[in-house]
């Protein structure tokens, strides 16, 4: 099964993501975390994509695209995965579909996380992993690049079937057992 889970900076994505990885056994493919790694160990490819993470804005489509077809061939994502994080822009969504499709794949199941902005805010000031861009400027600035480029990706599924909009306020558990519903009906 492969499955999106979209939604705004401080949805709950990554967090949901990883528990689908622990109790379903489907694993989790971020590409926020891949850059983190990749910053980290101060790869080449790390080194050109901090200051885009650091600003807020968005890496460019061909070098996401480039990392997750790669990402997508290693044996461990042949029976299903989920991404966290991407597709984060309309073309992106459609290189994904050139990408499944030449892999006789597709989306089984698009699930946006719905949640409030200030709950946004709130989260992601809150949360505590140090991270560069979870400052309350840089916060405003993933809200607005979500709205303007990311948000977009929702019309695209909603169009194409498999879409699911998922209420994402309420504690962890209770989220992921909405997202069960729909896994596993
Ligand atoms: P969040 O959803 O909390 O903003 P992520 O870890 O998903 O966090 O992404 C962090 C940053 O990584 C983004 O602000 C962006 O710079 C970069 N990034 C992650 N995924 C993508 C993507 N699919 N396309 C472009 N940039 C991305």
């Amino acid at each position: 099964m492969n499955i999106i889970l979209f939604g705004p900076p401080g949805a709950g994505k990554g967090t949901q993501a990883k528990l689908i990885q622990s109790e379903l056994n489907l694993p989790q493919l971020s590409t926020g975390d891949m850059f983190r790694n990749n910053i980290k160990n101060e790869t080449p490819l790390g080194l050109k994509v901090k200051s885009i993470l650091d600003s807020g804005q968005l890496v460019g489509d061909e070098v996401v695209v480039e990392l997750v077809e790669d990402a997508l061939d290693k044996p461990e994502f042949a029976n299903g995965y989920v991404l966290d994080g991407f597709p984060r822009t309309v073309a992106q969504a459609e290189a994904l579909d050139n990408i499944l499709e030449a892999r006789g794949q597709k989306v089984d199941a698009f699930i946006t996380l719905e949640v409030p902005d200030e709950t946004l805010v709130g989260r992601l000031l809150n949360r505590g992993e140090g991270r560069t861009d979870d400052t309350e400027e840089k916060i405003r600035i993933r809200l607005d690049v979500y709205k303007n480029e990311t948000a977009p990706v929702m019309n695209y599924y909603r169009d194409k079937g498999a879409y699911h909009a998922v209420d994402g306020v309420g504690t962890i558990d209770e989220i992921f057992g909405r997202l069960k519903d729909i896994i596993q009906p």
